[in-house]
């Protein structure tokens, strides 16, 4: 939380803090591995370190399983081959490089395709309840880009029903749980972390956790922008930013996911807006009309039309709204009313239900949608055989980690991601044999520094609400670093949100630290080191690839076949490129042999 004046002294060096430092009291709980996200990727670490005999607490910002992970709705990937025998982990993983753009690390992608089945099959024997064949397999979906049906689900639950599985089977094993926490503050010395400072959002406390290892698993940073599918109060960057204050390296940030298919504020109130109509109406046959009722998707993929990339379809949206073929509110039409309406009724509940409450009826008639921000592919880089950062006793894991999906995502590859990266994690941390540590002076001294940082921001009492400047900064990002980008627009940006910045010098925090005001000024903090990271990325990056368009520079360039880098330097973001490597033989032979889905069987 440094933006707003945390001194940046050596922490382990510094004296004592002075008097003025010093917050009135906090609680101290010292813990082997604090994990920090009680989403799937949160649990699952927990769950494999229990498993493993090792003590951890998990801390949310929300109630006990109310986290991201359950607006996940479409599926999880895993090649099990239900449906499609010839399917197998390597296809799985030559359909994440190529949607990925060759930008992943191939290490990532490796660790999860081949532990899917297994995850799969796990989650189904602790409970998740998947759907089934008629020969009572667990059943799997097509979804966008991929060679095979390979997405497993629960209706149109997934998330849900895997988190409220993870959550179960953690209770069974008595793991504890902190609710309603915030983190604001990583205690490290930029070589190796020591815990965390926290307000207890229920009472407005300070809590200083003391860890001898701390796992970073508190999602992504989709929220910055003005359209997005997440929650409002989740996906606000903090896990990526906390890690990079603590000396980690953030990656491939310019890389944002818009879902083709967000539903559109003006016709159904902008509470709605953003909110994701999922991918599986489309994976089910749903179509895309325009205005003038012209599939147009005919004209911009004739051969896989509207189950394309995520990319490909949400730019050709865009461009259909540009082009003045959009509808009065902005949108495009996704029509699924020509299917049996019992099928869509068994298949999409949630869907039909959520259009129900406002009035439209999909077996019957088309919803309204545009792209919205969907997922951030980048993150904290870290050693995927780990989930290690670069600073020592720091892990990510998650939607806060870069790497698997490169420039794109797969759906339904992120809640993949999450079990079978929190599986390795901690897997590797048990071998560690965490303890439960004590503080060095040093530490606690700096504890308290961003303590009292954290009262002054509390008492802050100028003229701009935090919410005021988090809109602003929406609406910069979703015009300067949408889907349609150039230099111009992008260093506009950065100028607006150095303006921002400045902002923040009159910032009013209403209430105490119980309050909404205070938890929005400090995701503003993480908010803006991310959309600087996203800009500079972007800004950087000449040349369009994946989720990445710029209309200057249109076209892939082997040369940016690398991955864009930024750690914290004396005087701000310090940039840094890294080459990508090489996949194994054995998925080099699946790129080869050109695995490809029969879109027309869909129709
Ligand atoms: C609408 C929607 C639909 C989706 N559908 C799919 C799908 O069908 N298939 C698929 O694979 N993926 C899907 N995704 C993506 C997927 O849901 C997420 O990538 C995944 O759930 C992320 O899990 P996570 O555990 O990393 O983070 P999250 O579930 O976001 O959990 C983060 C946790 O961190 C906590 N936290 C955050 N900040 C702090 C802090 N400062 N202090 C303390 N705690 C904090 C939060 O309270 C929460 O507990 C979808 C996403 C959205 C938005």
């Amino acid at each position: 939380m440094t933006q707003y004046g945390l001194p940046d002294e050596d922490p382990v060096d510094s004296p004592t803090a002075d008097a003025r430092a010093q917050p009135s009291e906090y609680e101290t709980v010292a813990v082997p591995v604090l994990v920090i996200g009680a989403g799937a990727a949160g649990a699952r670490t927990a769950i494999e370190l229990a498993d493993r005999g090792v003590e951890s607490l998990v801390v949310g910002k929300r109630d006990h399983g109310d986290a991201h992970t359950t607006w996940a709705a479409g599926g999880i990937n895993g090649a099990l081959g239900s449906l499609d025998p010839e399917d197998d982990w390597t296809i799985h993983a030559a359909d994440t490089l190529n949607e990925g753009h060759f930008l992943n690390d191939p290490v990532a992608v490796e660790t999860v395709t081949k532990a899917m089945p297994d995850q799969l099959r796990e989650l189904d024997d602790w409970g998740a309840d998947f759907d089934r064949t008629d020969d009572g397999e667990i059943n799997q979906r097509y979804f966008g880009a991929q060679s095979f049906r390979r997405t497993a689900f629960v209706g149109d639950r997934t998330g849900e029903a895997i988190l409220d599985t993870l959550v179960s089977k953690a209770q069974s094993l008595g793991i504890p749980y902190r609710d309603n926490v915030m983190i604001t503050d990583l205690l490290s010395d930029g070589d190796r972390v020591y815990g965390a400072v926290a307000v207890d959002l229920t009472d407005g406390e300070f809590v200083l956790f003391v860890a001898d290892y701390v796992v970073v698993a508190a999602g992504g940073f989709s929220a910055l922008y003005e359209r997005h599918s997440s929650r409002d109060d989740e996906n606000t960057a903090d896990g990526p930013a906390l890690a990079y204050e603590a000396g980690a390296d953030l990656m491939d940030l310019e890389f944002v996911q818009f879902h083709p298919t967000g539903m559109v504020g003006d016709r159904y109130g902008e509470e709605w807006s953003g909110r994701l109509v999922t991918e599986a109406v489309r994976g089910e046959g749903g179509r895309l009309f325009n205005a003038d009722g012209e599939r147009f998707m005919e004209r911009y993929s004739p051969d896989q039309m509207e189950l394309d990339a995520r990319d490909v379809v949400a730019r050709a949206i865009a461009q259909e709204i540009r082009e003045g073929r959009g509808t009065e509110n902005e949108g495009v039409y996704l029509d699924v009313s020509h299917r049996d309406a019992d099928y869509v009724r068994e298949r999409l509940p949630s869907m039909v239900e959520r259009f129900a409450s406002l009035g439209v009826d999909i077996t019957e008639d088309p919803m309204e949608v545009a792209p919205t921000a969907h997922y951030t592919m980048g993150g904290v880089d870290i050693d995927w055989t780990t989930g290690a950062t670069r600073v020592d006793r720091l892990y990510v894991v998650g939607e806060s980690a870069a790497g698997v999906h490169g420039a794109n995502r797969l759906g339904g590859n992120s809640l993949a991601e999450t079990v079978a990266m929190g599986t390795v994690v901690g897997e590797h941390l048990a071998d560690r044999a965490p303890r439960s540590p004590t503080l060095p002076d040093g530490m606690a001294a700096y504890a308290e520094r961003a303590m009292h940082a954290l009262n002054e921001l509390g008492d802050a009492d100028g003229t701009v609400r935090p919410a005021t400047l988090i809109a602003d900064l929406r609406e910069c990002m979703a015009q300067s670093a949408g889907i349609i980008r150039d230099e111009a627009g992008l260093r506009a940006g950065l100028s607006t949100l150095q303006n921002l910045h400045e902002r923040t010098g009159d910032l009013r925090v209403e209430g105490d630290r119980t309050d909404q005001d205070f938890e929005l000024a400090v995701d503003l903090s993480f908010m803006l080191t991310l959309a600087e990271g996203i800009l500079r990325g972007a800004l950087a990056r000449e040349e369009s690839r994946g989720a990445h368009y710029r209309t200057d520079f249109e076209a892939p360039s082997s040369d940016w076949d690398r991955n864009v880098l930024f750690r914290r330097g004396d005087t701000g973001m310090e940039r840094d490129t890294r080459g990508v490597s090489a996949p194994s033989s054995e998925v080099q032979a699946a790129l080869e042999a050109g695995y490809e889905l029969d879109y027309h069987h869909l129709e």
